[in-house]
């Protein structure tokens, strides 16, 4: 798309001429004059509001759009910017100049740079314009919006709650730091409510689209009076107005300067962790003014550190909210299990583990490091029981056996670090082949112990770090994991 501009009007051109500029190439973009007598078109303006969209993304004409901007109630803004000779998109904030690229391009009729990093949300090149609202904000009526729960919070999940009602309301940061099975979901409920009867937009964001998927009905389910609205890669009716959005942080690129309160869940998952650009992405949704709640069971070393510094308000749920200590993991050393693994055999110290509890009927979650083992492990454990499957990131069938496995229907169920967090399975141990591969960070060792003893029914289970030496990160998980249980004792959550 290129622009006539004749004193900062700026005017879609339909033919390229030598006056026509892209929107890249002009200096100043100005808004123009607010016009209060115009009728503006209300669904524009609760799709737009608090969000940078393609004109694509936007299912009205252009004529429409550019009446808006007319008068005073659009922008447009750069997509990709040229800042002296280096270019920065403004939609996911990549001003990486590896992650540009560029193309003879067909609206522009010229050579246009473009933003490959986040090609997967429309092209954006430097005749892209984004689209944003500078209108009147939409009326936002959720005071009346009730929690519908009656469950009853731990003592610890009490405490959190709290804290997060003063952070709302002094809009500041806080870090909840609640243990695998605390029951970090119902802590937010009160606060959230607390920010919907303030008329404020709330935000949950998570790295995984799963998350997503079983959150949003959760939260429909506590608050009846409103729209939740689910956000990720494949979901219909992205752009409809919803006073709390449960999304994918990938989505967030589209939001600026949107919510009052953004709740990051699993702020310590991949990709997010990994991601500067999606930090960039929560980061830029948030309003000025507005509260922040991060929420994990395994931070960092960095928040960690953060922490013990007091350089950020934190609260921690050291116990489950059934109340039982968290199960620690033992190690077991078991030699070189990879080089036994390429003649199709494993050390006798884990067949003899596991097939202990094949025949005692317990259910085991066994992580390996790599998918390439996988069938040879299976196997291997074929001789002992037909019920096993493995599962892995890309399996097509990754949710149906995860079923089996909760329907007890398997006696083994073999995965990679995918299952290492979100799943809750009853009554089952937990073993770690070669957990002293850099895989197994400390997080996700903390999070591969969390699936065990989850159940109120079932609260213990064992765990074995089977190692062919042995990490720091399996020091620090197992630490961190003793450390929450005696932090939970002395304050007294623990039956
Ligand atoms: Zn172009
Ligand atoms: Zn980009």
């Amino acid at each position: 798309m290129r622009f006539l501009i004749q004193s900062n009007l700026l005017t879609p051109a339909t033919k390229t001429i030598e006056q026509t500029k892209r929107i890249a190439d002009i200096p100043n973009l100005l808004s123009q004059p607010t016009n209060s007598n115009f009728h503006y078109n209300p669904d524009l303006q609760s799709l737009l509001q608090g969000k940078y969209l393609l004109l694509e993304e936007i299912p009205f004409s252009v004529e429409e759009v550019h009446r808006h901007y007319i008068n005073g109630y659009c922008l447009y803004n750069k997509g990709v910017e040229k800042r002296r000779d280096f270019y920065c998109c403004n939609r996911c904030g990549n001003a990486n100049q590896h992650h540009f690229a560029s193309f003879h391009c067909a609206r522009c009729k010229e050579i246009c740079f473009y933003c490959r990093n986040c090609i997967m949300m429309g092209r954006i090149s430097e005749c892209t314009p984004l689209i944003s609202w500078i209108g009147p904000a939409v009326v936002q009526k959720t005071k009346d919006a009730k929690l519908q729960w009656k469950g009853q919070l731990s003592l610890g999940q009490q405490r959190a709650s709290n804290k997060m009602e003063q952070i709302i309301d002094q809009q500041s940061e806080l870090l909840i730091w609640a243990v695998c099975g605390a029951g970090k979901t119902e802590v937010l409920f009160k606060g959230i409510e607390k920010a919907l009867k303030q008329n404020k937009r709330v935000c949950i964001a998570t790295p995984r689209t799963d998350v997503v998927l079983e959150l949003a009905p959760r939260l429909q389910e506590v608050f009846p009076d409103i729209p939740v609205l689910p956000i990720y890669g494949g979901s219909e009716d992205k752009q409809l107005y919803s006073p709390l959005i449960i999304s994918t942080t990938h989505q967030l690129f589209r939001f600026k300067q949107t919510f009052d309160l953004i709740i990051l869940d699993e702020m310590d998952a991949f990709p997010y962790s990994y991601d500067a650009n999606l930090q960039y992405a929560v980061q830029t949704a948030r309003k000025p003014d507005s509260a922040m709640i991060y929420l994990t069971a395994t931070p960092n070393k960095t928040w960690r550190k953060k922490c013990q510094q007091n350089k950020i308000n934190y609260v921690t749920i050291p116990a489950r909210y059934h109340k039982h200590p968290l199960p620690t993991p033992q190690f077991t050393w078991c030699g070189n299990w990879e080089k036994r693994l390429e003649k199709g055999k494993l050390p006798s110290v884990i067949i003899d583990w596991i097939t202990q509890r094949i025949h005692s009927r317990k259910q085991v979650l066994l992580f390996i490091p790599k998918i390439a083992y996988m069938e040879k492990v299976k196997t291997i454990f074929e001789q002992w029981t037909p019920h096993l499957e493995t599962v892995y990131a890309e399996d097509p069938f990754r949710k149906e056996k995860v079923q089996k496995m909760r329907k007890k229907q398997l006696d083994l169920l073999i995965t990679t670090t995918i299952l290492e967090r979100g799943v809750t399975f009853s009554n089952i141990d937990v073993a770690v082949l070669g957990a002293e591969n850099q895989i197994f960070t400390d997080s996700a060792l903390v999070q591969i112990s969390g699936r065990a003893g989850r159940k109120k029914e079932y609260p213990k289970g064992d765990i074995v770090f089977f190692h062919y030496g042995k990490t720091n990160a399996m020091t620090s998980a197992k630490k961190q994991i003793e450390n929450s249980n005696k932090e939970a004792k002395e304050k007294g959550m623990l039956i």
